[in-house]
């Protein structure tokens, strides 16, 4: 089996999750999103197909690795190569992030028009999924791991077990946390 990736895999990423991360770059997108910061993995056609078993080399040669993270264009377009992808990093301990520009809720509707086979499937072996398509005007810089205000950090396991989104609070500021600081110091 193949995929179509726009780049290598690149290693030693720290800005595609929590520690060092090996990031599968793949090719193909239609969001179109407006400001979009890499519109070259757009086209179907482009990019270059890499076969599985190349990818698995890789994987096991990865030293000091926390996991991997599937970014784009858009991963969820090869939901197939994907899977296998997934299970080889799994059979390696390494834990999966994944970028989307799908929102979680028409990932797991198997009646949606646009459903395509294996996205389900493939959101099982997710640890991690950064939903949403970039929007340029709720672009925020101070953003952890993900680049506009509406994108979600999702516990994928929690949010299929309980069948609504469920986010991963600890990259997300904590604003209530700090007022509260701010008062105790007041007082003090
Ligand atoms: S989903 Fe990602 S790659 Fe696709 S258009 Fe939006 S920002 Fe670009």
């Amino acid at each position: 089996m193949f995929i179509r990736l726009s780049n290598e895999i690149t290693r030693d990423s720290i800005v595609d999750g929590p520690g060092l991360r090996a990031v599968i770059w793949t090719q193909g997108c239609k969001h179109n999103c407006k400001g979009c910061h890499n519109p070259s993995t757009h086209d179907f056609n482009g990019g270059f197909l890499m076969n599985l078993h190349e990818i698995e080399e890789t994987l096991k040669s990865l030293k000091l690795q926390k996991g991997i993270t599937f970014s784009g264009g858009e991963p969820f377009e090869q939901p197939l190569a994907c899977i296998e992808i997934a299970k080889m990093a799994k059979q390696l301990r390494l834990d999966i992030w994944c970028y989307t520009g799908y929102i979680f809720e028409k990932l797991i509707d198997e009646e949606d028009t646009e459903y395509k086979e294996g996205w389900k499937e493939f959101l099982e072996y997710i640890d991690v999924l950064i939903d949403g398509p970039f929007m340029i005007e709720k672009k925020n810089l101070l953003l952890r791991f993900r680049g506009s205000e509406n994108q979600r950090i999702i516990d994928v396991k929690k949010s299929l077990k309980n069948n609504k989104v469920v986010l991963k609070e600890e990259y997300y500021p904590v604003k209530e946390a700090r007022s509260e600081y701010v008062a105790v110091k007041l007082v003090v």
